[in-house]
């Protein structure tokens, strides 16, 4: 598919179009020296300028505006109404009166969604042996027995089964790391450790036997994410300015294996393990391998901000004053909550209709415009930028790049009609999703912001899903959606989160209006190709985008 496309990329540029008299309609490409001239769309190089042609645009445009605002029902616009109403008493410090509104407009819309009884928790972890059941126990008998090095599927299988059918008893997990160790798979116990430690991330024990593994593997980048991992999602436990600082070390330890390795002209190894494709590959330009691993030494924020100033040179960015204050202001009242401050955090809004949004390391977030259109509030956009912030704070798209699976394909200018960021993948496994979504809705909870904000940005765009051949980008890569649904409805009513907070339905829906101009624009000088007019070209066009 990817090779299909970059094919295809390679045909349109090379339609040499000759200069017109209107040089708007021409973009001259400096990278390669091609010059890729837009159709214009409507007869606006007619010098006569008529009263016809002149209407004719102005018909379009707004037309086009028409396409891209939400089209709500009566039942929605009515709820959006009633959740303003709420907005206005809560800007007015009538905080109980707006809780009062928020709730009752809620209810009725959403009348099962956070009903307590229905919303089952998936892990109840415990310690105590006696909560183990008959089974369980007997496992446990033969497991917590010393183990004989002549005898090792006496240790192992009974652990094994334990982990198995009672993953809840936390013993049970450190006990089989203890006992693979024991018998020379070591790999075996980090593996293990690592699918366990995600689902009980408040589980210090289990953390801290996976960070005494990764040091004797001197995994030291592994250890640096875990250490803050546990940090940043147990903010209020006693250790967890403990965990944060040896994060730091082990980001520093990692620092100096990088360093080792150039001394030992080990480059090439560093550079073939895919780390050189990701931040040599077009993206970046041509790079060489020294640079790439100085660039990693440097950590993540630099990494971030050289793939970030590219983009922003490749994308046609909204430069409005007023929206990227909406999004700056967004993004602020979130990050401020962030627990990592060593992060320089920048918005930008990308002229595309689709909606999507993607992070990259050390805090550089590009939100498309079509995520503006398809929120119906600040606080379900607010959603959709937490997440991505819980990307960025839990490193989740540095140790894609560390790991070479961050796929840097962007081409040397941003075709006609596509943008450069549809075209790198980010591929976060299904445990960073999680992450985010779990991460990302504890900092909604700490703003002023209704905290089901991400919850209701997922379960609307679950529905347009089933009503669309293409799917939202942001959604395409999570197949699991409704578990995702899930586990975040749980998180709000096991924590008590605050649904019935500010929405801000009002400036969002002005905001709205902002975009679908400066989009219909963009279409008209044919610096961008909406969504609807993309019909020639379907057939050809690459898989939706996989960033998110
Ligand atoms: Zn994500």
């Amino acid at each position: 598919m990817k090779f299909a496309w970059n094919a295809l990329l390679l045909t349109t540029t090379l339609i040499l179009v000759p200069t017109t008299a209107n040089s708007e309609s021409v973009r001259e490409n400096t990278t390669n020296g091609l010059i890729v001239a837009n159709e214009p769309e409507t007869d606006k190089t007619d010098n006569n300028n008529d009263e016809e042609t002149e209407v004719t645009t102005e018909e379009k445009r707004q037309q086009l505006i028409q396409q891209l605002l939400p089209d709500h029902s009566e039942e929605t616009k009515n709820y959006l109404n009633q959740l303003a109403e709420a907005d206005q008493s809560y800007q007015a410090g009538n905080h109980q009166q707006a809780r009062d509104r928020y709730q009752k407009a809620k209810s009725a819309f959403y009348p099962e969604a956070f009903n307590p009884e229905k919303v089952e928790s998936s892990r109840n972890p415990y310690s105590d042996p006696e909560q183990l059941s008959p089974g369980g126990n007997v496992f446990w008998g033969y497991g917590k027995q010393e183990f004989d090095p002549k005898l090792k599927s006496k240790s192992l299988a009974p652990l094994s089964h334990l982990v198995e059918q009672e993953p809840d008893f936390i013993p049970g997990h450190i006990r089989y790391a203890e006992a693979l160790e024991f018998f020379d798979q070591r790999e075996q116990a980090i593996t293990h450790l690592e699918s366990i430690v995600p689902q009980y991330p408040e589980q210090v024990e289990l953390v801290e036997t996976l960070l005494s593994l990764y040091e004797k593997e001197q995994q030291w980048l592994d250890a640096s994410l875990t250490a803050r991992r546990f940090a940043l999602f147990n903010r209020e436990h006693e250790r967890a300015e403990e965990f944060s600082n040896a994060a730091d070390e082990y980001f520093e330890d990692y620092r100096s294996q990088l360093r080792a390795k150039l001394r030992g002209n080990v480059i090439a190894n560093v550079i073939t393990g895919g780390v050189g494709y990701a931040l040599t590959g077009s993206l970046l330009g041509p790079f060489s391998a020294i640079e790439s691993t100085a660039l990693l030494l440097q950590g993540e924020s630099s990494v971030g901000e050289r793939l970030s100033s590219r983009l922003q040179e490749e994308l046609p960015l909204v430069e409005d004053e007023e929206l990227n204050e909406y999004v700056n202001e967004i993004g602020a009242n979130i990050t401020q909550y962030s627990g990592r401050e060593d992060f320089d955090y920048e918005f930008y809004i990308i002229k595309d209709d689709n909606l999507n949004a993607f992070a990259l390391p050390g805090g550089k977030i590009f939100i498309n415009s079509g995520a503006i259109l398809e929120t119906d509030s600040e606080a379900e956009l607010a959603g959709l930028i937490a997440h991505e912030i819980g990307h960025v704070v839990l490193s989740h798209g540095f140790q894609l790049i560390t790991e070479g699976n961050l796929l840097a394909n962007v081409g040397q200018f941003v075709p006609f009609g596509r943008t450069a960021a549809n075209l790198i993948v980010l591929d976060y496994s299904r445990d960073m999703e999680r992450e985010a979504d779990e991460l990302g809705t504890q900092l909604l909870a700490s703003t002023e912001y209704a905290a089901d904000g991400i919850y209701r940005l997922m379960t609307t765009l679950n529905e347009i899903n089933q009503n669309r051949s293409t799917p939202p980008a942001w959604l395409s890569t999570h197949p699991d959606t409704a578990e995702r649904v899930d586990n975040i409805k749980t998180q709000i009513v096991e924590n008590n989160y605050n649904r019935f907070s500010f929405e801000g339905v009002k400036r969002h829906q002005q905001m709205q209006e902002k975009v679908a101009q400066i989009l219909a624009d963009a279409d008209l000088e044919g610096e961008i190709d909406l969504q609807g007019e993309e019909e020639e070209e379907e057939e050809d066009s690459p898989e939706e985008i996989d960033l998110n």
